[in-house]
C-alpha cells in the first residue's frame, strides 16, 4: 500500500479520547474506506513520558500484521504536531459497555465472543506476543458484531510462547486491577499465562456482568486475586463455564489452562478450532 499523510484523510466526528490522544473516525480520500484515527500529541507523549508505550503500541501492531480479531494498523504518518496511526474503526465501541448495557452476556453470546477471544489470543502468542493488559475495555466490537483486540501499549514480544522469564520492576506494573495476573502481584513475572488469567476473568464477566475480583480499593483487589478470593452469585450459571473459570483462576501459572486445554475444554463442545469462517464471519447469535 502507498505511503499517505493527513491529507489523505476526511476527518469526521471524534469518536474516543484516551489520556495522550483522540480518536476520529475518517475516510480515505482515494478509496472511500472508513477508518478510525488515533491522533497521538507528540508534546504530550513526550511530557508524560510516554514514547516508550506508543512504540510498543506501534511495533506489536505491525508485528501482529492482520487477523480478524485483532486491530489492524494500517498506516502511520506524522506532522509537526501529531502521530497518527490509521487503524481498523469499531462501530461499537468498546465491548465494556455492551455488557453493562445488558447486564451480563447470555450463555450463547459468551461463548460465541470467547471463541474469538481464544482465537485472537491464541494467533498473538504464537507470533510471540503478550498482550498484558486484556479487559473489556481494550476489546472494541466492529458493525459485524466481530470482536477486535486494541491497546497493545503494554505488550510484551517473546521469542516463541515461552513464559517471560525476565524478572520486571515493581515499578513497571502494567495492566489493571481487576485483570492482573497473581504471579505479576506476587513475583513480577508475566507469561502467556497471564493472559489466559485475564481470559478468564473475561470469560467470568461475560455470564455474570462483573469481574471475579474487586475491592473497594486496588490494594483489596490485589489481596483478592493473591488469595483467589471470588465468588459465584447464587443464581444459575451453567456448571461447565463454572469449570473452564476453576481451572483457568489458579494461583500457580504453570496449573492454568493452557490454550489446547482451553480449546478442548466441554464448554466448546469439540468445536473445529480451524474452522475461522465459522468463528469470525458466521452470523453472531443475537446480543442478549
Ligand atoms: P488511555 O490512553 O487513557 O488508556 P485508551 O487507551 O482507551 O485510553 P485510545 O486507544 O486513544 O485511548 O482510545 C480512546 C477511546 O477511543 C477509547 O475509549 C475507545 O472507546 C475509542 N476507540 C479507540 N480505538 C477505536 C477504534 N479503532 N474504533 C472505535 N473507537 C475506538
Amino acid at each position: 500500500m502507498s505511503k499517505r499523510s493527513v491529507q489523505d484523510f476526511q476527518f469526521g466526528s471524534r469518536i474516543g479520547e484516551g489520556s495522550y490522544s483522540s480518536v476520529f473516525k475518517a475516510v480515505d480520500i482515494q478509496n472511500k474506506k472508513i477508518f478510525a484515527i488515533k491522533v497521538l500529541s507528540k508534546k504530550h507523549i513526550v511530557k508524560e513520558k510516554k514514547i516508550k508505550y506508543v512504540n510498543i503500541e506501534k511495533n506489536t501492531l505491525n508485528r501482529l500484521g492482520r487477523h480478524p480479531g485483532i486491530v489492524t494498523l494500517y498506516y502511520t504518518f506524522q506532522d509537526e504536531n501529531s502521530l497518527y496511526f490509521v487503524i481498523d474503526l469499531a462501530e461499537f465501541g468498546e465491548l465494556l459497555s455492551i455488557i453493562r448495557k445488558l447486564g451480563s452476556l447470555s450463555e450463547i453470546c459468551s461463548k460465541f465472543y470467547s471463541i474469538q477471544l481464544i482465537d485472537a489470543v491464541d494467533f498473538m502468542h504464537k507470533k510471540g506476543v503478550i498482550h498484558r493488559d486484556l479487559k473489556p475495555e481494550n476489546i472494541l466490537v466492529n458493525s459485524d458484531m466481530r470482536l477486535m483486540i486494541t491497546d497493545f501499549g503494554a505488550a510484551k514480544m517473546v521469542d516463541d510462547d515461552k513464559v517471560d522469564e525476565e524478572p520486571t520492576s515493581k515499578s513497571s506494573f502494567v495492566g489493571t486491577a481487576e485483570y492482573v495476573s497473581p504471579e505479576l502481584l506476587k513475583f513480577n513475572r508475566s507469561g502467556v499465562e497471564s493472559d489466559i488469567w485475564a481470559l478468564g476473568c473475561i470469560f467470568y464477566q461475560f455470564i455474570t456482568g462483573f469481574p471475579p475480583f474487586k475491592g473497594q480499593t486496588e490494594y483489596q483487589t490485589f489481596e483478592k486475586i493473591v488469595n483467589l478470593q471470588y465468588q459465584w452469585p447464587s443464581y444459575y450459571i451453567p456448571e461447565s463455564i463454572k469449570d473452564i473459570v476453576s481451572k483457568i483462576l489458579l494461583l500457580d501459572p504453570t496449573e492454568r489452562l493452557e490454550m489446547n486445554g482451553l480449546k478442548s475444554h466441554k464448554w466448546f463442545n469439540n468445536f473445529n478450532w480451524n474452522d475461522k469462517s465459522k468463528i469470525w464471519s458466521s452470523s453472531p447469535p443475537k446480543l442478549s
